[in-house]
């Protein structure tokens, strides 16, 4: 029989990336988001038409409507899917976003994971579903290690951070109490042509897709004076699919091992369209942060010699295509699903 996932958040840049490759595996893909509008089902199935036939999305995928913010809810949905594994994708993600609204996103990233813990607990299903986490590098948003592992210190310095952190412990504690096969990979950035202008590389993307074609002069941008371990969307995809395959449950950090700076990025970026980004880019206050976290870099030696996990892509390769997908977003002939 086809196993059956559950992907919360189906419609984010993971969501789909990851319904993409348990469909192809053969699975049964129940998605949830927060509210399934004619237009967000027409995303999802838009993304996924591209590799798959119309048949095989009817038989494979199942969108849903549910709120996680309610305990009873999320029961009903881990009762009436049954699924075999659930990828805890959904919350609200953005970073700077979170000094805004510290509590919708303690609720969306924290209180989700409890409620779906929960259900997984109260579960009566003889086969109780595999449980991962999309955690967060941004736990060690103020650690000076150079590399961060699954060992190094916590330290959260924003609403976001700290609500992941908060996520990741209730995983580990349920893990541990209830022995549930529960884990949250450690995610570091990770970026792909689904990547939005609300994060920094999607808007370098479109911002010099837009000066290429003429649409604008400069780009904006906040605080220049950062780094990141930047990863490919795909290969992370496929991270979570090997935690969740492994014969025990435990958490991992998932990273390429990198840094860039964030000038890398626009050194590469501005190249494609052979500009210089000293010519265009601009700062200001507005994107600046209360507390900003300067440098995440991450060591993935133990899911690379675990799981054997090797992520598979290029960063120049990848910002290039990230522009490249931009230019024919702004000359309208790809949107950015
Ligand atoms: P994050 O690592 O999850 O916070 O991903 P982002 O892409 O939102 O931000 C990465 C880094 O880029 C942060 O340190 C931001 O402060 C920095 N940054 C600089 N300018 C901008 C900007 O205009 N927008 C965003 N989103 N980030 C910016």
């Amino acid at each position: 029989m086809a196993k059956v996932a559950l992907i919360t958040g189906i419609s984010g840049q993971d969501g789909l990336i990851l319904a993409e490759r348990l469909i192809r595996n053969g699975y049964v893909v129940h998605g949830t988001s927060r509210h399934c509008s004619t237009s967000l089902v027409q995303k999802v199935r838009n993304f996924l038409i591209q590799q798959h036939s119309t048949e095989e999305i009817d038989q494979q995928l199942r969108l849903i409507e549910s709120s996680l913010l309610n305990a009873e809810a999320a029961k009903k949905l881990i009762d009436e899917v049954a699924p075999d594994e659930i990828y805890h994708l959904a919350g609200q993600s953005r970073v700077g976003r979170s000094f805004e609204i510290p509590v919708e996103t303690f609720e969306a990233n924290t209180q989700s994971t409890l409620n779906l813990l929960e259900a997984v607990r109260k579960s009566t299903s003889d086969h109780k579903p595999r449980f991962l986490l999309a955690g967060s590098a941004e736990i060690f948003g103020g650690s000076d290690e150079a590399l961060l592992s699954e060992t190094s210190r916590y330290a959260p310095r924003s609403p976001y951070a700290a609500s992941k952190l908060s996520a990741q412990m209730l995983v580990e504690t349920y893990r541990e109490s209830y022995k549930l096969f529960a884990c949250t990979a450690i995610l570091f950035n990770h970026e792909s042509l689904l990547r939005t202008p609300e994060f920094v590389t999607g808007k370098i993307a479109q911002g010099v897709a837009r000066i290429a074609l003429g649409l604008d002069q400069k780009l904006v941008l906040g605080n220049l004076n950062i780094g990141r371990d930047w990863g490919d969307a795909s290969d992370t995809v496929e991270a979570m699919r090997l935690i969740l395959s492994a014969s025990h449950p435990e958490d991992f950090v998932v990273a390429t091992g990198t840094w860039r700076s964030l000038t890398d990025f626009l050194d590469a970026a501005f190249r494609v369209v052979g500009l210089n980004w000293h010519d265009y880019v601009e700062t200001s206050s507005e994107f600046l942060r209360p507390v900003d976290t300067p440098r995440l870099v991450g060591d993935a030696s133990k899911l690379r010699s675990k799981l054997g996990w090797k992520p598979r892509s290029e960063f120049t390769e990848m910002v290039e295509q990230m522009v490249r997908h931009y230019l024919q977003v702004e000359r309208g002939t790809a949107s950015i699903e």
